[in-house]
């Protein structure tokens, strides 16, 4: 039998959280350029910025008919929305090349470069170790379709340049939390493998659904600045019996032969 592995993608295989932060202060920088001394407070863009963005993730996208959620079209919309908000209220016609600027800029959240960066320290090792050791290997992660398409097509070409056969990956991308359902279809879509072992920062989200359908859990909290202070509580909490938690992946790798 060969082992099974499931793995969560952000702040798991890939850092994730500050993709966007550079974009808004660049973004931020040509709109007080363009606006001038009308222009307000750097603080107040920011915070009209974060406004827009909450409601226009819930709002419906005309072009697909489908909520904006957490799409390309979403993000450097709601950066050239900023712009044409503060536009309107100091009336003047924003202008088309400084929107086309903005939302050049806001693209830069998605760009290769920077997620190739992002890729963590022993992902790719780890990922090539279990391609090559047989192993059942799946990417299950929650997002936007073409968002996360795009950064595991980037992780997916770095794992290719050290040798690593992407093709046995299996890759699964939802736009609602992860389910039972989901982990059991990885599974029966691989009979070969047993025991299944799922890897994630999330213990909630990417983990518990996971040990309900019989997978071991490899829990590798990221102490971002959302889960500051939560960490300890939830490792009190923790299924100890089916689950440990590790600071790093390349830990996997240091026990892969004494694994249950
Ligand atoms: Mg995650």
């Amino acid at each position: 039998m060969y082992k099974g592995f499931v793995f969560d993608l952000d702040d798991t295989l890939m850092d994730n959280v500050h993709d966007y932060s550079e974009p808004i202060l660049d973004a931020t920088k040509l709109i007080i350029d363009a606006v001038g001394y009308r222009a307000p407070h750097v603080v107040q863009i920011i915070n009209m910025y974060q406004e827009i963005d909450l409601s226009r993730r819930k709002q419906i996208d005309p072009t697909t008919g489908t909520h904006y959620g957490y799409s390309k079209r979403r993000f450097p919309g709601s950066l050239v929305e900023t712009y044409r908000a503060i536009c309107q209220k100091v009336d003047w016609p924003p202008l088309e090349e400084i929107e086309k600027e903005i939302w050049a800029v806001g693209l830069n959240a998605f760009s290769e470069v920077r997620y190739a960066r992002n890729i963590k320290r022993s992902a790719v090792e780890l990922l090539r170790f279990l391609v090559d050791s047989k192993d059942g290997v799946a990417i299950l992660t929650k997002g936007d379709l073409e968002v996360q398409k795009t950064k595991i097509d980037c992780l997916f070409k770095v794992c290719r340049e050290r040798g690593c056969n992407t093709a046995k990956i299996q890759v699964r991308i939802v736009d609602t939390e992860k389910t039972v359902s989901d982990f059991s279809e990885i599974k029966q879509s691989m009979p070969e493998c047993d025991p299944w072992y799922v890897v994630g920062n999330d213990y909630h989200k990417d983990i518990e659904p996971a040990l309900e359908v019989g997978f071991y859990g490899f829990w590798i909290p990221v102490e971002t600045w959302e889960s500051l202070g939560k960490i300890q509580e939830i490792k009190n909490s923790m299924n100890k019996g089916r689950c440990n938690d590790y600071d790093a992946l390349d830990k996997i790798l240091a026990i892969y032969d004494a694994l249950p």
